[in-house]
């Protein structure tokens, strides 16, 4: 009797124990998230609701092709010098691929050699905005479109001057229109 209440109490404390070490591994994984998010945000300017893009998902598969749908509606990244821009050094304008939107010039790209064309400013304040990005264990500062709300990529504090930003944007989310 004493030996079955034993062995009762003991798988008791064995399970008490692996649920604290359950949760102590649950904290511990918070602790490592890398935070990678750009402190002191470049300053951007909301835009008249009349001019934003909405469109539904449905809409949105119609017009994009699938790798821009992907990234800009999925929030997906492509792969690292996979894309059309992350060399391209020609003179002009970065649009949305989504709606147009003008989102940077060439004049504020550089090579940071990171495989994805990297701006150190948007076009205009209303260009772009931003939000917090939690997921795959990082905690980073997502770049969207300000007009269509389409995911570009990410912005972090190790760009050249004068901005000392870097944003870090997928090609399949822009399209190019050279300067004449
Ligand atoms: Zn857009």
């Amino acid at each position: 009797m004493q030996t079955h209440f034993l062995s009762r109490f003991s798988s008791l404390c064995l399970g008490l124990l692996l649920v604290s070490f359950s949760a102590c591994a649950q904290q511990n994984s918070n602790a490592r998230m890398i935070d990678q998010s750009s402190k002191n945000l470049p300053r951007t300017e909301a835009i008249p609701e009349s001019e934003k893009v909405v469109k539904t998902d449905q809409e949105w598969k119609q017009v994009l092709d699938p790798q821009a749908y992907q990234v800009l509606r999925q929030k997906g990244t492509e792969r690292a010098y996979t894309g059309a821009f992350w060399n391209h050094k020609a003179k002009g304008l970065y649009l949305c691929a989504g709606c147009d939107n003008e989102l940077f010039h060439s004049d504020t790209k550089y090579d940071s050699h990171c495989g994805w064309p990297s701006f150190f400013e948007a076009f205009r304040p209303g260009a772009i905005r931003f939000e917090d990005d939690r997921s795959h264990g990082m905690v980073r500062t997502e770049v969207l479109c300000a007009k269509c709300d389409g995911h570009l990529g990410h912005i972090f504090d190790d760009g050249p001057p004068p901005t000392g930003k870097r944003y870090c944007i997928n090609s399949v989310a822009m399209k190019f229109v050279e300067n004449k």
